[in-house]
């Protein structure tokens, strides 16, 4: 199989490593128990991997995206989900870009060796969607500390998180000059505060994916857990959101990988008609179809990563790579499940696992209309659509 990417053998060989202790049974296993992969996680962080883009004064690795991408690429390729843990690789680029030094010098060390985990990042709430900026979650300040009240969805891993990035209103949308404005952000202890202003209620999904309602009930914060200035949050999110993508879209490029390589070996033992399935072109060509488009979608994977680490400008990549390799994965996704006839339905063959899986990243973090909406926009310069 072609690979677009030769300068990472090392960490691919790595990772591979640590997977072979995670076989298709353990994830298969902890799908069926909708159970949260602990050992898996616990294995990655406690290897360093995911501290894998906090710079060596903190304690990590100091690599850059498209290193921490492979990271994220080797997990899914090898048959695993990253979306379990990769939270822990890039939440904490708010505090690392926007923290004050006090802040960085609490968590990022701790947060490297793994003592803590900052897998959470609250945004999403039920009554405004993807329209972000009507949030209704608020952050009102009070001697010393800000009370939070309000409700999110969809607030994955935290009940596997020590510390959640949550994004509140401080000033009421009707008092800002623009929308983007008056929100922040907020570094929560979640031990700190479940129980204590936040309930969490468990939101049972179609992915084995670990991923809650909040609720805020007079949630005491610190002052000092702001992260930046007041009012800027929005402008600290959209920062991250590019790491974010890049990643996703590497992901996805692993399923996508790892579902060509199923396929591929099914269509070549599967012996139906007296010879293999694969021989027929109706079997073979919508593999080298999903191959093309994969191998397509990774290049466009790593032009993102690679701006980014130049710091040059790579919203629109990013967005693409997210939109192309999200696709990508989900095309080959059904034709693994197509070449694999009734046993891809099987659980024991993990492609109806990794078939759901997948599926999810064409929704989140950012479903596919609103990259649409990012490219009309800012590529085709056409208005704004909301
Ligand atoms: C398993 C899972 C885990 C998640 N984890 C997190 C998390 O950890 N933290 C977090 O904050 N969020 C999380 N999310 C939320 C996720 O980011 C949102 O589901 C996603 O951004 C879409 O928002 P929504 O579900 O509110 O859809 P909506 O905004 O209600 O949109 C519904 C559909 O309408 C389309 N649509 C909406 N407006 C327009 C428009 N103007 N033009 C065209 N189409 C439009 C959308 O593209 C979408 O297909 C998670 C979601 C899931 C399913």
């Amino acid at each position: 199989m072609l690979s677009t990417d030769d300068n990472h053998q090392e960490i691919r060989d790595a990772i591979r490593d640590l997977c072979r202790n995670f076989p298709d049974e353990y994830f298969r296993r902890i799908d069926e128990q909708r159970a949260y992969p602990e050992a898996f996680a616990a294995a990655l962080i406690g290897a360093g991997w995911l501290a894998a883009m906090i710079p060596e004064e903190y304690g990590g690795s100091g690599l850059g995206l498209t290193a921490a991408s492979v990271i994220m690429e080797e997990i899914n390729r090898c048959g695993g989900n990253s979306g379990a843990v990769h939270g822990q690789m890039y939440n904490m680029g708010t505090l690392l870009r926007h923290g004050s030094p006090a802040q960085k010098e609490q968590y990022l060390p701790a947060i490297a060796a793994g003592k803590l985990r900052i897998q959470s990042m609250a945004v999403t709430e039920p009554s405004t969607g993807s329209d972000t900026t009507k949030i209704r979650t608020t952050a009102e300040r009070k001697d010393g500390r800000y009370l939070v009240n309000g409700q999110k969805v969809w607030i994955s891993r935290v009940q596997h998180s020590d510390l959640m990035i949550l994004l509140a209103r401080t000033t009421a949308l009707a008092e800002v000059k623009r929308k983007s404005e008056g929100m922040s952000i907020f570094i929560v202890d979640l031990h700190d505060a479940i129980g204590h202003g936040l309930s969490v209620r468990p939101i049972a999904n179609m992915v084995n994916h670990e991923t809650n309602e909040l609720f805020f009930d007079n949630l005491e914060i610190p002052a000092e857990n702001l992260i930046g200035d007041e009012g800027q949050g929005f402008r600290y999110l959209l920062d991250g959101l590019n790491a974010e993508r890049a990643l996703i879209a590497a992901e996805c490029i692993g399923d996508g990988y790892w579902f060509i390589d199923r396929a591929t070996r099914y269509a070549g033992e599967r012996i139906v008609f007296d010879r293999p399935i694969g021989m027929n072109q109706g079997v073979q060509f919508p593999i080298a179809e999903a191959l093309i488009e994969i191998e397509a979608a990774n290049l466009m994977r790593f032009q993102a990563c690679t701006l980014f680490d130049a710091q040059q400008a790579c919203g629109a990549q990013a967005n693409m790579a997210k939109y192309l390799a999200a696709k990508a994965s989900w095309e080959a996704a059904n034709v693994c499940l197509q070449t694999h006839g009734g046993f891809g339905f099987a659980s024991e063959y993990d492609i109806e696992r990794k078939f759901r899986e997948t599926r999810l990243y064409q929704v989140a973090p950012i479903s596919t209309n609103l990259i649409f909406a990012y490219v009309a926009e800012h590529l085709l310069g056409l208005p704004r659509s909301f």
